[in-house]
């Protein structure tokens, strides 16, 4: 692939819904797509920046380019007659009130939270729930920072864009560093804190060392990986390569690797143009010289990955720069889904093609991968049994980590795009895990206090983990 030498950039800018007007290349666009582009991002979120625009963009190639479907509202996210209504009040100039109300309605019926995430995943300590974290997984802790609840850019099919508009009571995040260790520090079968948002490499370091460091000192013995789940180095690679606190989040890395745990960068690569800059490629180097591991994911979407050479090509690069690919995601079931899904027949072809066309070091890839309800779900294949055509499913992680590696079957669909949309196979009217899984939902939180000590969200869990 052709490097292309990037512009100097020291200053992050921001561009959000208000700032269209000013932005030359809005001004190139036909009206009917200026008129769409106001509609869709009055209700879906909407924001990206200057290296994105000029260095990620070929604008000869709109309205085709996946860097613009993938940053800039499109009109088939939104359903034709929500789209319709927001069109109608923009061109009758209506107040921003009477926009806002409408949006909101919108936004309430595109499935802000989808799987579940807010009410089954928070864990309790001292039989409160704390807010801005979830530990679905026996080993892993997810933490979302007040400070890391945005991104340098909004991918348009992003689950998370729910926060992103500030539907007030469907925010959770947390400023409370000292809830996390003091969770962390009770509950040892953790091995890792994954730092997630939004994006936490919008925070200062100063902010992340805070959350961080104290991970580092003695009584965290069991927190053994520190992860950051981080579009960054595609969307504002300078946050590694510019200035005194990107120098100092290397400093961070070292001191996490110094005290002999692993510093994991997940970094969110949709596309192979975002590793095609210099600034992309140095970012990636200097996280790596400081000690660092960049593992990659990504969801497949329509109008930006959805084909075997772009994943193969992905991947490839990827590997050869010393990154590790590490899941292929299936888009979830929220906000633009209809305009972004590929049907699950379609995911697991690309993959297996692509999969096929890459050589062995760049196969470490996990999925293609549903992260549902019961937990992070594989799609393994399709074959035929007893002359029913079937899909092959297994879990990759479970809810309860007894069914992990399972397989389990569903009824063969060209058009199914999530694990709902299909009939458990051989005429059972439901999945294995099933039962246990609403079991699990119902009990989870009663179980938050036992034995006097406080223990993760999920009692099954933590039982299961014990009795091994
Ligand atoms: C995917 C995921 C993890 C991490 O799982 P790994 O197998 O370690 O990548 C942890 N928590 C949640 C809620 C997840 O969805
Ligand atoms: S970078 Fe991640 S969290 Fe941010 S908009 Fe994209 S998918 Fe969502």
């Amino acid at each position: 692939m052709q490097v292309r030498k990037s512009a100097p950039r020291d200053r992050y800018q921001a561009f959000v819904r208000k700032d269209l007007m000013s932005l030359s290349q809005f001004h190139h666009l036909d009206p009917d797509e200026r008129l769409a582009m106001l509609a869709v991002s009055a209700v879906l979120p909407f924001r990206t920046n200057p290296y994105v625009i000029e260095e990620l963009i070929d604008w000869d190639d709109i309205p085709d380019d996946p860097i613009y479907q993938l940053t800039f509202p499109q009109r088939g996210m939104l359903p034709e007659s929500d789209f319709d209504r927001m069109v109608d009040l923009i061109q009758r100039g209506a107040p921003s009130t009477d926009l806002k109300s409408a949006a909101n309605e919108i936004r309430y019926r595109l499935n802000p939270h989808p799987a579940g995430q807010i009410q089954h995943n928070v864990p309790h300590y001292k039989g409160k729930p704390i807010p801005g974290m979830q530990h679905k997984y026996w080993d892993t802790v997810l933490f979302f920072p007040t400070q890391g609840q945005t991104c340098h850019a909004f991918c348009t099919y992003c689950f998370r864009w729910a926060q992103f508009v500030g539907i007030e009571d469907l925010k959770f995040s947390s400023h409370e560093a000292d809830l996390l260790h003091a969770y962390l520090r009770e509950n040892t079968e953790v091995h890792e804190l994954l730092m997630t948002g939004g994006d936490p490499m919008v925070m200062r370091t100063t902010h992340l060392r805070r959350y961080i460091k104290p991970l580092l000192e003695p009584g965290f013995d069991h927190i053994r990986h520190i992860r950051i789940g981080t579009k960054a180095p595609a969307w504002w690679p300078h946050r590694f390569t510019c200035g005194e606190d990107a120098d100092d989040f290397l400093r961070l890395i070292e001191e996490i690797r110094s005290a002999g745990k692993l510093a994991s960068i997940v970094a969110h690569y949709s596309h192979p143009v975002e590793l095609s800059t210099s600034v992309a490629r140095d970012a990636v180097r200097r996280i790596q010289d400081a000690g660092g591991i960049i593992r990659t994911q990504a969801p497949i979407i329509r109008h930006v990955n959805n084909s075997a050479s772009i994943w193969a090509e992905l991947w490839t690069t990827q590997t050869a720069l010393g990154c590790v690919p590490y899941y292929m995601f299936v888009e979830r079931d929220t906000g633009a889904k209809d305009y972004f899904s590929v049907p699950l027949a379609r995911v697991l072809r690309i993959f297996r093609k692509a999969s096929r066309s890459v050589s062995g070091h760049c196969r470490t890839v996990r999925g293609p991968c549903m992260s549902a309800l019961a937990g992070k779900v594989m799609i393994d294949g399709v074959t035929e049994v007893n002359g029913e055509k079937v899909f092959v499913f297994k879990m990759l992680r479970g809810r309860n980590p007894k069914w992990e590696r399972k397989p389990f079957f569903a009824r063969y669909s060209e058009t199914a795009t999530w694990l709902d949309d299909l009939e458990p196979a051989f005429g059972q009217d439901k999945f294995y895990y099933e039962d246990e899984l609403q079991a699990l939902l119902k009990n989870g939180f009663r179980q938050s206090v036992r034995g006097g000590k406080e223990i993760a969200h999920c009692g099954e869990v933590s039982r299961a983990r014990r009795s091994v």
